[in-house]
């Protein structure tokens, strides 16, 4: 059922990224990693990751494409108040509640879920060490440092690194985020979370196999 999102807060976190909240018309509930769809004018539907809810709040961030096919430009250029039709939470793509040490790995807004999923295995205190690999273009496209910092230092089982691919910045990782797959890297996780583009998730997929990881510790979402 078609339900109303009103936009309450909107942020721009860099120079093409938003983060934004909306108010649900009921509160309601979803399995973390899920994703809402928007129903946009002229019937276009629209995926976003949820990030955070609270009660009947639900934060989001969202790319604004300059090159896509419009709609992304559409919900980041909506101003406060602005009412936007969605349907309720979907997708398998769900944290697994297991004390298993866990890695993350994804670039850009591909980390919307991930980010979800790591705060929960955190609420849940499972017993497992969580790492994750946050990949980004260039220095510019930087967001969540602070929300990361604080999160690492509220939780020892909890580590991340950021990886720059186009340039070299002090203090970050010169490079793509599937070179940190090595076996002596990996060797203490159980469990494989992917969000990212097609062809990278099957590259990442071909070095985990590659190094004895069984494909039914891999989860990943595509997009
Ligand atoms: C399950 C799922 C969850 C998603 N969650 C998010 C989210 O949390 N935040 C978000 O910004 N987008 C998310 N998307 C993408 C979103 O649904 C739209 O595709 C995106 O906003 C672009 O819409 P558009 O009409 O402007 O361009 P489109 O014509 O739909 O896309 C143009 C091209 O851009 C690529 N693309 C789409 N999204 C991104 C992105 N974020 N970064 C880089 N390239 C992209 C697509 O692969 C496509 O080739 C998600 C998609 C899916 C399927």
């Amino acid at each position: 059922m078609l339900k109303d999102f009103t936009l309450v807060e909107k942020k721009k976190l860099t120079y093409d990224l938003f983060e934004m909240i909306f108010e649900t018309e009921d509160s309601f509930s979803f399995i973390h990693g899920q994703f809402i769809t928007f129903v946009l004018p002229w019937i276009w539907w629209r995926a976003y990751s949820i990030l955070e809810t609270n009660w009947k709040y639900i934060k989001l961030i969202i790319k604004r494409l300059e090159n896509g096919r419009w709609w992304s430009k559409f919900i980041c250029d909506c101003n406060l108040w602005c009412i936007l039709k969605w349907v309720w939470p979907a997708w398998h793509f769900t944290l697994k509640e297991t004390p298993k040490n866990k890695l993350f790995i994804w670039t850009g807004t591909w980390f919307v879920p991930l980010f979800n999923q790591i705060n929960w295995s955190l609420e849940l205190w499972l017993k497992a060490n969580l790492k994750l690999l946050f990949g980004l273009r260039n220095e510019l496209d930087l967001f969540y440092e602070k929300e990361l910092r604080d999160l690492k230092s509220n939780n020892s089982n909890f580590d991340y690194d950021y990886y720059i691919s186009r340039e070299k910045v002090w203090n970050y990782i010169h490079w793509r985020v599937t070179e940190f797959i090595t076996k002596e890297n990996i060797s203490i996780y159980e469990e494989f979370y992917l969000c990212w583009i097609p062809s990278m998730i099957d590259n990442c997929i071909e070095l985990l196999l590659a190094l004895w990881i069984k494909k039914d510790q891999i989860f990943t979402e595509k997009y």
